[in-house]
């Protein structure tokens, strides 16, 4: 596996890779795949469904840790005396193949940005008197600090707050068990090392944070004790540290390594990075009792930067069989949920126009089947329509009764309202006429209704399906919406206007003479028939109820009600069609047609991307799933060809 841009600039980094932290240095060529493997899987955003090998620090307040952590990755981070580290600090080193040197620190949806180096610990202090106040209280919400450099190795190192016994002032009283908690949340994750770091100027046994380490990892397989400050061990006590460094108080797997990191004091002399490294070993070779240990590999930073490569390389082999399976696993759980929903638009660009198309026509094709004549599916809008145009129907036919009854009214009431200088049964056409027209007049706000109910029904149906088809399109439901009420208003208004000029028309009181000698011969023979089954073929009377049809023998303004019931009849007939079918004309097959040329218009110089952005929580999902998918298929073959 080889690098892009590795050459012999980048050797030359190794070799004197002193200012980017002892760790960077220590990469050589055998360990370098196993780390860029997991770069890689990093890389690709693997951690969102795997944990990855990374390095946490766990150990008293004030013992080393951030200072440990900086030595090794060459990023100053804040240190000093009591409370110092307040969050969890999550420190992720990316490699980068030329550019500067580029930092970025999240927390709690804060992102900030900064290339200076030096910021470093003013950001993250501004941080943790972000998330846990200016004072010296915990906070376990996590500061993730990502640095961009080409100085450094992939590598994930946490800081955590120090283990504290006794709260100082201001801090809760359950101070140590919030903090126990905290680092516990870490280091019992499989995929970290934990560093144990104690000063050597504390008793080892009685360290709590080598016994919270050994609860979470009894086997010692991911354990590392450090010992820090050498620098400042009592005159005297040196054998004691060979004893422990020696594994002869308390035995570790991995053992102890000892270094020597930046006092107080050589901070306050600006001695770099560097230069400590340099200064500690030379302190270790000039040390009376430590510098044996020195070639056996216990002490310097290098050492341990050596020998955590060497853990973080056995821990990523160890891990990967595991690895493999959880890719395989999670994998599995993925393709199952994928299939539970629906496919998606299609990602790349080019097909996307075809895919809005398809979109479009299956629309269409709904809103057909929908309007379709015959359709026997179980969504037909006419079985909807049906009932209310029926019901049209019988308040038509319901209203004549009352109609006829005015007009009676009005007959008994002719002489004393309407007759003029005429001679009595010569009544005046105009008169009644009128009281048609006036009928009829208050026939136009119930069809106007008609009207209105089937507007609701037809618009709502539409609506139904486009919320159907385009659940997962905002953009392009919004539009289709829109174009779907335009059209329906448009309409009907249109037949607004149309059952207006034919309620108007009506008032002409007209029919063709054929037809309406028809309708009262017609219903003459109905009264004949009802009559002569009453009373059982009785001629004589039968003979006297054919005279009162012969319009000549009585006062024809008794047969007045009865012609009126005739016309009425017709034009119940016209009126009970009509309106139906204007309505069925207009809102539903001109206006499905209309739709489904405007919803194809829709494609035209149309900005593909949005019509299709899905916001809902299935597309969400479903993008984010195969996002996953697309994560996990390369991990596994990057792992198959390791
Ligand atoms: P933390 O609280 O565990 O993160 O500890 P820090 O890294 O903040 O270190 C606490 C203090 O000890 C700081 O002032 C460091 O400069 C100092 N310190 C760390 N390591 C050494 C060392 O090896 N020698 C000396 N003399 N001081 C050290
Ligand atoms: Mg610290």
């Amino acid at each position: 596996m080889h690098r892009p841009g590795a050459g012999s600039e980048d050797e030359e980094r190794y070799r004197d890779g002193m200012q980017s932290g002892v760790f960077y240095s220590h990469l050589d060529r055998q360990v370098r795949p196993f780390i860029e493997l997991i770069d890689f899987l990093r890389s690709i955003g693997i951690e969102k469904d795997l944990a990855l090998p990374a390095i946490a620090v766990v150990g008293d307040q004030s013992s080393g840790k951030s200072s440990v952590l900086e030595a090794l990755s060459g990023v100053a981070l804040p240190r000093g005396s009591g409370i110092v580290t307040r969050c969890p600090l999550e420190l992720k080193l990316r490699k980068s193949f030329g550019g500067k040197w580029k930092a970025k620190i999240s927390y709690q949806g804060v992102v900030e940005t900064f290339e200076d180096p030096s910021l470093v610990e003013i950001h993250v202090r501004t941080a943790q008197n972000t998330l846990a106040g200016d004072g010296v209280g915990i906070c376990d919400d996590l500061i993730t600090l990502e640095i961009t450099s080409p100085d450094v190795c992939d590598l994930t190192l946490i800081d955590l707050p120090g283990i504290t016994r006794v709260p100082v002032t201001g801090q809760p009283e359950d101070i140590g068990d919030q903090i126990r908690r905290l680092i516990l949340k870490f280091i019992k994750k499989q995929e970290t090392i934990n560093l144990v770091v104690v000063p050597c100027n504390v008793d080892i046994a009685t360290t709590e944070a080598l016994r919270m380490a050994q609860s979470v990892d009894p086997e010692g397989a991911r354990t590392l004790a450090i010992l820090t400050k050498p620098d400042l061990v009592d005159k005297g006590a040196e054998p004691d540290i060979l004893k422990i460094v020696n594994g002869q108080v308390v035995h570790l797997n991995k053992g102890y390594i000892i270094v020597k990191c930046r006092g107080q004091n050589d901070i306050n002399q600006k001695i770099s990075l560097a230069d400590a490294t340099r200064l500690e070993m030379e302190f270790f070779k000039n040390h009376h009792h430590f510098s044996p240990l020195l070639e056996q590999n216990k002490v310097t930073t290098q050492c341990l930067a050596t020998k955590l490569t060497q853990d973080l390389v056995d821990h990523i082999k160890t891990s990967l069989p595991y690895l493999t399976d959880q890719i395989r696993e999670h994998l599995e759980t993925v393709k199952t949920e994928l299939k539970k929903y629906s496919t998606g638009p299609p990602l790349e660009r080019k097909k996307m126009g075809p895919y809005l198309t398809e979109r479009l026509m299956d629309f269409i094709d709904k809103i057909h089947e929908l309007c379709r004549i015959g359709n026997s599916s179980e969504k037909n809008l006419y079985t909807f329509l049906r009932p209310v145009f029926q019901q049209w129907d019988s308040y038509l036919s319901n209203t004549k009764g009352s109609f006829l009854n005015k007009v009676e009214a009005m007959i008994k009431n002719y002489d004393k309202e309407h007759r003029g200088r005429e001679l009595i049964t010569f009544s005046d056409y105009c008169v009644y006429e009128h009281a048609v027209q006036k009928h009829i007049l208050g026939l136009q706000e119930p069809a106007l209704d008609v009207l209105k109910a089937i507007r609701d029904m037809v618009q709502a149906e539409f609506r139904h399906v486009c919320e159907a088809c385009f659940k997962s399109y905002p953009q392009l439901r919004c539009l289709a919406l829109t174009k779907i009420d335009e059209i329906q208003m448009k309409q009907e208004a249109k037949v607004e206007k149309r059952i207006k000029e034919y309620i108007n028309m009506e008032r002409l009181v007209y029919t063709q003479d054929s037809i309406f000698v028809k309708g009262l011969k017609d219903h003459k023979d109905q009264l004949k028939e009802a009559f002569e089954e009453e009373h059982f073929y009785d001629p004589e009377e039968i003979e006297d109820i054919t005279a009162t049809f012969n319009c000549t023998a009585f006062d024809s303004r008794k047969l007045t009600t009865d012609k009126l019931g005739v016309y009425y009849e017709i034009v119940y007939q016209r009126l009970a069609d009509y309106v139906p079918m204007l309505i069925l004309q207009f809102m539903l097959k001109e206006s499905a047609k209309m739709l489904r040329i405007q919803i194809m218009d829709l494609r035209d110089g149309a900005d593909v991307v949005k019509l299709l952005s899905e916001d809902s929580m299935e597309g969400r999902r479903r993008a984010d799933l195969h996002q996953r998918l697309d994560r996990l298929k390369k991990a596994q073959e990057k792992l198959s060809e390791f």
